[in-house]
């Protein structure tokens, strides 16, 4: 059983340095456990968080600890009455070959997500789930608003701006690079998208964005968001999903104090600025999402880009790499043959 540790804390950007690679033997489930073989391991943003101790909305993962991670996984031996082998659940096994559980946190995969089991770590599962709720329910876009979406060929972002054109919106993502923008207009269906690396970003956004920003889809923070809130519409709203800018900074800030600034547009343009935490603000309305996100899918009306990696060895250079944008869709894990 290969598992990989969190073996330090890092300061600024992690390194591979920060994981250590570690073999056990397989454990054995006892009466009442299922022992979980995973096939798929999610890696996602929310993980930088939790290799930190500073103060946040769960606690951190221990230094020698597995990592945490979202995982389908299949059923190898089972001592529970709810689950047989062969079963796929989702679950949250961590970065490692095999591991125990006693059902309490698993869900039993089954219909269509069968037939693409990794999609309950993408668009049926959190990141989906986390792209819904926030734009729909935070964002409440209407038909004609214009609705700006940063990380816009990533898990979320990708999935943010889909539902936004099903919903008669006038899309514009942010992404880094030619080539993430070329896909974000011309497979995902955006209007523009555009490139956060290019030094005009501010002038070209307000260019594609003729009647101004009514909905922005909030997930990097620092200079994308700063070309972003003199646009925002009076009555605009922004849901504000994560800050992936800020994830590796070490605290230390320069620049101009722009808080004033951003405290005035609030005021002035009455805009809602909410954050969320999927899990815990929206966990009673999963069913709500699952249902219409399956509808989607089974119509074919949503396009959903995986960037596969093989191998838990290399799980930590991809993470790393996710950290600076060399992802292209969402990262996940082949950990296993299924
Ligand atoms: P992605 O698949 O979008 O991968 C992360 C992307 O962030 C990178 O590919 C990169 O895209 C972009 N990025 C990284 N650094 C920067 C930067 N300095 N400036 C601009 N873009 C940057 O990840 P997810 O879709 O899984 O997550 C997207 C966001 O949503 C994250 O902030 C995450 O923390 C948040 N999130 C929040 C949840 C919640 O409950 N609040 C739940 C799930 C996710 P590019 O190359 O285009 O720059």
């Amino acid at each position: 059983n290969r598992r990989l540790l969190l073996a330090s804390r890092p300061h600024g950007a992690p390194t591979e340095a920060n994981f250590r690679l570690e073999s056990q033997h397989v454990p054995e489930p006892a009466a009442g456990q299922v022992l979980l073989r995973t096939v798929w391991l999610s890696l996602d943003p929310y993980m930088r968080g939790r290799m930190s101790d500073a103060p946040s909305y769960v606690p951190p993962v221990a230094i020698n600890e597995v990592m945490c991670g979202g995982t389908v996984s299949v059923v190898e031996r089972s001592e529970h009455a709810d689950f047989a082998a062969g079963d796929w659940v989702l679950g949250y096994s961590g970065w490692q070959d095999f591991a125990l559980s006693n059902g309490e946190e698993l869900v039993k995969l089954s219909g269509p997500v069968l037939k693409h089991p990794s999609w309950a770590l993408g668009m049926l599962g959190m990141p989906g789930f986390t792209a819904y709720m926030g734009l729909l329910d935070i964002g409440n876009p209407q038909a004609g608003e214009t609705v700006v979406v940063a990380a816009a060929t990533g898990a979320v972002g990708s999935l943010v701006g889909q539902i936004a054109k099903l919903k008669g919106c006038h899309v514009v993502g942010i992404a880094g690079g030619a080539e993430k923008c070329r896909y974000a207009e011309e497979v995902l269906g955006f209007d523009r998208c555009l490139d956060h690396r290019d030094d005009n970003l501010a002038e070209q956004l307000s260019r594609h964005c003729a009647d101004g920003i009514d909905v922005y889809f909030e997930s990097v923070g620092g200079k994308v968001f700063n070309a972003v809130l003199p646009l925002m519409n009076t009555k605009g709203r922004i849901p504000v999903c994560g800050l992936i800018a800020d994830y590796n900074s070490t605290g230390e800030r320069s620049g101009p104090d722009r808080l004033p600034q951003l405290q005035s547009a609030i005021l002035r343009k009455r805009l809602r600025v909410q954050g969320f935490i999927i899990t815990q603000d929206y966990g009673h309305r999963f069913e709500e999402f699952f249902t219409q996100m399956s509808k989607w899918v089974a119509e074919g009306r949503l396009v959903f880009r995986e960037d596969i990696i093989d191998g838990l060895d290399n799980a930590p250079e991809a993470f790393i790499g996710m950290l600076e944008g060399k992802n292209f869709g969402k990262v996940v894990v082949r950990v296993a043959g299924d």
